[in-house]
């Protein structure tokens, strides 16, 4: 057999944005991609059940074949809890798969465009659709804090971080082991990491950041304790998050106790790293008394070698 010429292999590239940007209402099932397309209400089904799908042996199986061979033959045999679990809730919805004799039918997503046809004009504006800035953006990724607190915070803004009601959600723990590790509150959230919990108000009111809001959604809008310099107020807040949670982790995996001391101490290690080599004077110094006179430069200009660089690529 052949091999694909390389138009083939360029449509071939372009399958998971047609997947993406379509919906398909089945008729008689062959040319659904059961696991791929999005022909449930809830969209794809290799992301709504991402943990049955990690177990899958074709994931380019269509509906038509799910319906006619069931789902268990194009399986692994073992399946974990969650793939069992996600294998519980498709069973029932496979069983009631009527397909009829009309072909499938594609159509750009409800909501992607207006209009539902399919078109050339439609993909292009969805692929150039430029979507809608998230209001702690900038909060964020241009504050002074280390890449590594830039990329926690943007989970923990969207209450993604692992704490004990994402793993609940998850089905990696149990109801009883979802509380907080250090007051025992029933549920452990990002909010409760940072805000509501009597450990987190005592952190606060030591390094003298008031609560002006009380939920991480809202972590943009919290003004940070008046000694720090508003140009490194928003590195300060996220430092200061970022030290919660190693602590949590701390009390979590190292089974260390609660404690505040030792967390201030953290806080100062940290406002010090060692400086990189294109930092002489280190991008975090913290002066003073840690931390509740945190301050934080911002970087230096960098050396002339990486701004040569750096243009030769803008
Ligand atoms: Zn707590």
């Amino acid at each position: 057999m052949s091999r694909p010429g390389p138009h083939w292999s360029s449509l071939a590239k372009l399958m998971p944005s047609y997947r993406a940007l379509t919906a398909v209402s089945v008729g008689n099932g062959r040319t659904t991609a059961f696991w791929l397309d999005s022909w449930l209400p809830g969209g794809a089904l290799s992301i709504q059940m991402s943990s049955l799908f990690s177990h899958v042996t074709s994931p380019d199986v269509s509906v038509a074949h799910v319906a006619q061979h069931g789902l268990d033959g194009g399986l692994v045999p073992r399946l974990n809890r969650a793939g069992a679990r996600e294998r519980g809730l498709l069973l029932p919805i496979v069983q009631s798969l009527v397909l009829s004799e009309e072909a499938d039918a594609r159509a750009l997503r409800p909501g992607c465009a207006k209009g539902t046809d399919l078109s050339s004009v439609g993909v292009y504006q969805l692929c150039h659709f430029g979507g809608v800035g998230a209001p702690f953006a900038n909060f964020i990724w241009t504050s002074y804090a280390p890449s590594r607190v830039r990329f926690f915070a943007w989970l923990l803004v969207q209450a993604r971080i692992h704490t004990r009601d994402v793993l609940l959600r998850k089905h990696i723990v149990e109801v009883a082991e979802a509380g907080c590790p250090i007051c025992s509150a029933p549920l452990k959230t990002a909010d409760h990491l940072i805000f509501t919990c009597p450990f987190a108000q005592q952190f606060r009111a030591s390094v003298g950041a008031t609560p002006t809001v009380s939920t991480v959604k809202l972590l943009h809008l919290m003004s940070p304790p008046g000694l720090v310099p508003p140009r490194t107020g928003p590195a300060f807040l996220l430092l200061c998050c970022w030290q919660l949670w190693k602590h949590r982790n701390a009390v979590v995996f190292q089974n260390m106790p609660p404690s505040l001391p030792r967390l201030l101490q953290l806080c100062r290690e940290d406002a010090v790293p060692h400086p990189p080599p294109y930092y002489p004077q280190g991008r975090c110094r913290c002066v003073d008394s840690v931390p509740s006179r945190l301050v934080l430069h911002p970087p230096p200009l960098l050396p002339p070698s990486l701004l040569v660089k750096k243009k030769l690529y803008m």
